[in-house]
């Protein structure tokens, strides 16, 4: 190739690329101008996006970085803090008291008995939610989140992830009700009164509630408080569904046929949740909704929601992020506030009735049916 030849190719090549370059901005600018005259003119298109914008999230583990990290639950260095809950468009936000207990307590170097630890946490949300009483208030039944939300205030809901703090007095379910607490998962990763954690052994997976777990399903019933199925053995999961008189919920699991972690529910579970009422929260760890992923994507939510919706229907869908306890991961959307970009995608695949139900009406109404 000529010298000369080659300098008249390469500039002719930059003038192309210029000129596309030139195109696309031109495109962008008028496209952005056409959609802001369209939101101007569609009131309605506003009012949904802002409707949409109601979440109810069914789990985090904030305040276990709150106690660790010793920041404000409002702006502390969390996945989710009250300000980023503004941001990301939240109703409510459901926060656990994780009772750590065995080796997970010593990694975490708390040395405090689950119960004693539970006092201190319940506490420590005592005081952040009062501190605060310009952005949240808690809610004690779902027509508390509708008094909150008039008074322009998101609502804060109590759960308990993990009921080894019942250590077999019956009792203690009480008093944790009359804190405030409305849900609680059966177990976490570890054996306790009621039954025994998922398992990668089909034998142990298989373990059903005790004696006691029957009880304690009986008690949490008659006070309104939400069992959790999250964590428990597919076995313990079966004698809950049977037992419980109320809709429960799996409040962080995703669909196993898309994640074969034992913590998701197989489509069998989903079908059963789904006929008795109940909802399953899609949690956002990356290997949860993916095989051996780091990367928790947005395409990857929006699947499991689109597959869930299949086996259980509309009804079962919820969200239950897991954040602020799933640090392994990379989050595509960064944090809570990145929650529109979610939604963005998830209104591709859902009607706007549809993505009201799964941000907040199918929680609203189980929340209602056990707490009143
Ligand atoms: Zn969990």
């Amino acid at each position: 190739m000529q010298p000369v030849l080659h300098r008249k190719l390469i500039a002719g090549v930059r003038h192309v690329l210029l000129f596309f370059r030139q195109s696309v901005m031109i495109v962008s600018v008028q496209s952005g101008i056409v959609l802001a005259r369209y939101c101007a003119h569609d009131p309605d298109l506003r009012k949904r996006k802002e409707e949409y914008m109601k979440i109810i999230d069914m789990h985090c583990d904030t305040l276990l970085e709150c106690y660790q990290k010793k920041q404000p639950l409002r702006n502390g260095p969390y996945q989710i803090n009250l300000e980023k809950l503004k941001k990301g468009g939240c109703l409510a936000q459901c926060f656990a008291i994780f009772v750590v207990s065995h080796d997970t307590a010593d990694r975490c170097g708390i040395s405090l008995a689950p119960y004693d630890f539970y006092l201190e946490m319940a506490e420590l949300y005592r005081k952040e939610i009062e501190n605060n009483p310009d952005l949240i208030a808690p809610a004690l039944c779902a027509e508390d989140i509708a008094k909150n939300q008039a008074k322009g205030l998101m609502s804060s809901i109590l759960t308990i992830e993990d009921a080894v703090a019942v250590d077999g007095r019956i009792e203690r379910i009480d008093e944790f009700f009359s804190d405030g607490v409305r849900m609680m998962s059966l177990t976490w990763n570890y054996e306790n009164c009621i039954g025994y954690p998922n398992s990668v052994d089909p034998r142990l997976h298989a373990k059903g509630l005790k004696s006691f777990g029957i009880q304690a399903v009986e008690r949490m019933n008659e006070l309104g408080m939400i069992i959790d199925v999250s964590h428990l053995t597919e076995g313990g999961f079966d004698d809950a569904i049977r037992l419980s008189s109320k809709p429960l919920i799996a409040s962080h699991s995703c669909a196993r046929a898309l994640g074969s972690h034992q913590r998701n529910l197989t489509d069998r579970q989903l079908k059963l949740l789904g006929e008795k009422g109940g909802i399953v929260g899609i949690n956002f760890c990356a290997p949860f909704l993916e095989d051996h992923a780091v990367l928790s994507s947005i395409e990857n939510i929006v699947k499991h929601m689109v597959y869930i919706k299949e086996k259980a229907g509309i009804e079962a869908l919820a969200w239950g992020s897991d954040l602020d306890g799933i640090d392994g991961s990379i989050l595509e959307y960064e944090d809570y506030a990145g929650f529109p970009r979610i939604l963005e995608a998830l209104s591709m695949h859902f009607k706007p009735d549809e993505l009201d139900r799964i941000n907040h009406g199918n929680f609203l109404r189980v929340f209602r049916d056990n707490a009143g």
